[in-house]
């Protein structure tokens, strides 16, 4: 399955000279979204996950999928004032300003051995808050798992050794 030539790119979204990679274009084929979810079980065979977070919104998508395939519990770390209960917090930069991320703190136990997925690796801030979340409530992140990975931005570096599987590169 060739992924890499099914995914549109978007010339200057959400912004001038941003080339911005549209994952509908594997979600609206149910072939290739398949096929996705099996890469993503085949990369997750070494590690003896207990749960999976998905990062909001694309990833809910993926994660979502992928945790009723190998039927695993999934949680969501979103942004800032969408999840309710007690949440840890943290914060990482943008290109301009700052955003932040939460995930409830009922929702991984300690000791427990977490997937983080999300659709794209940019620069990795997005990801390594994920982490940095997980760690707070005191799961153990063994794995990332992204559908595509943007080259030169070096987003791995900012995940530290933990594997981490990209599908696609561009
Ligand atoms: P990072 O924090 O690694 O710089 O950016 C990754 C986050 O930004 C991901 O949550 C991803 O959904 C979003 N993102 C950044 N660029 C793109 C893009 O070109 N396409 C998609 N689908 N998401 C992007």
């Amino acid at each position: 399955m060739d992924l890499k030539n099914l995914i549109r790119t978007i010339p200057d979204f959400p912004k001038p000279g941003i080339q911005f990679k549209d994952i509908e274009s594997i979600t609206e084929h149910p072939e290739a979204f398949s096929h996705v979810v099996e890469r993503f079980s085949e990369a997750m065979e070494a590690h003896d996950i207990d749960k999976i977070v998905a990062l909001d919104a694309r990833g809910f998508l993926f994660g979502g999928a992928l945790g009723l395939r190998q039927k695993l519990p999934i949680v969501m770390a979103r942004k800032k004032g969408k999840l309710g209960g007690d949440c840890v917090a943290e914060t990482y930069a943008l290109e301009y300003g700052s955003a932040e991320v939460e995930l409830q703190k009922t929702a991984i136990k300690s000791g427990e051995k977490v997937m983080i997925i999300d659709d794209l690796l940019a620069t990795g801030g997005t990801a390594a808050a994920a982490a940095a979340l997980v760690n707070q409530v005191g799961g153990d992140v063994t794995l990332f798992a992204f559908v595509i990975e943007l080259d030169g931005l070096n987003g791995r570096a900012q995940l530290g050794d933990v594997d981490t599987v990209a599908l696609v590169s561009f």
